[in-house]
């Protein structure tokens, strides 16, 4: 993958958004179209184990993805046609996942892989998968249609604590993950983690673990998706009888630093959800009738250290230059 960032963000944010990767390597925003390969998974099928993960859905992780009744061709057609009625967009990431999208015969792989990379539209291919699942028939074809277009394996992670990924239901030790992106990268594919925060049971000092050992490794991004507890999951079940720890608001807003609760009270402006309401704000705008100046002072309060007008003198003296 070329670097294509300095440090940080424009922004100053201290990691670099997708939206933003995406924007400098294709040069416009790009759209993932979430699609259904019609794969099973070797941790639900028997292979490993029954049940699968105790956090997955009985769509495989995909609830959202397209529909494995049509073909690659008409799921691609259906996403872009639904993404097109909100924005204008021209170019989509094929993204295969419901399952464990490497987990079919190669030849099934190549026939729905070939399919969405052909798409014109389609400017990259993202495989979201199980990190015991490229034999090397499969590496060679991701290696091949690399070379065709950007191909990203996507890998469940979730945690590197062998006690987590036990009650998890993972299915691996966390060994069989780093040897996969080392073969991965010596193919030229990115790697995409995906990490799960707030495992039952897990401490911060065991997120961080996690985190400390992708350092380590050769990966190109990393998704942290915060524990969800989706209905009639296994999970779901144990949560239920047992209850653990998931933070709640007031412990997010302290480690986030920055949150409102709830947000409407401190918006300082009209929420418009219609034309009319427009038109009403608009005219009260022509009219100089400002409603929410105590509510913006409010906010003021809440997130400015300073509002004496004296910031730019401050930043003067504090970067240490004379007068
Ligand atoms: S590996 Fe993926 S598809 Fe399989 S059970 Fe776990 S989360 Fe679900």
């Amino acid at each position: 993958m070329a670097p294509v960032f300095s440090q940080f963000q424009p922004d100053g944010e201290r990691y670099r958004s997708l939206n933003l990767y995406l924007k400098k390597l294709f040069g416009e925003k790009v759209y993932k179209v979430t699609l259904n390969g019609g794969m099973t998974c070797p941790n639900r099928d028997g292979h490993i184990g029954t049940g699968g993960c105790i956090f997955c859905s009985a769509m495989g992780s995909g609830d959202f993805a397209g529909n494995a009744s049509l073909s690659i061709t008409e799921q691609l057609r259906e996403g872009k046609d639904a993404i097109r009625k909100k924005r204008p967009v021209r170019k989509f990431i094929a993204y295969f996942q419901a399952f464990t999208n490497t987990y079919a015969p190669v030849d099934h792989l190549e026939k729905i892989f070939t399919e969405a990379i052909n798409d014109p539209d389609v400017c990259a291919l993202s495989i979201a998968t199980r990190p015991d699942c490229q034999p090397p028939a499969v590496l060679e074809l991701l290696g091949r249609l690399n070379r065709i277009k950007p191909v990203w394996v996507e890998l469940g992670l979730q945690t590197v604590n062998s006690e987590t990924a036990r009650f998890i239901r993972r299915g691996y030790p966390t060994d069989v993950f780093d040897h996969a992106v080392h073969r991965l990268r010596m193919l030229g594919i990115t790697v995409i983690v995906h990490v799960i925060l707030f495992l039952p049971y897990e401490t911060k000092e065991m997120m961080f673990h996690t985190i400390d050992h992708l350092n380590k490794l050769d990966i190109q991004g990393i998704k942290l998706q915060l524990l969800h507890i989706l209905k009639g999951t296994d999970l779901a079940a144990v949560y239920e009888k047992t209850h653990f720890h998931v933070p709640d608001m007031e412990e997010y807003s302290k480690r986030r630093g920055f949150a409102f609760d709830p947000p409407t009270d401190y918006m300082p402006g009209d929420l418009i959800k219609d034309k009319d309401q427009f038109y009403q704000w608009l005219d009260d705008f022509n009219k100089g009738i400002d409603k929410y100046e105590s509510i913006r002072n409010k906010v003021k309060n809440k997130v400015h250290l300073y509002s004496d007008g004296k910031s730019c003198e401050r930043l003067v003296e504090y970067c240490g230059i004379n007068k």
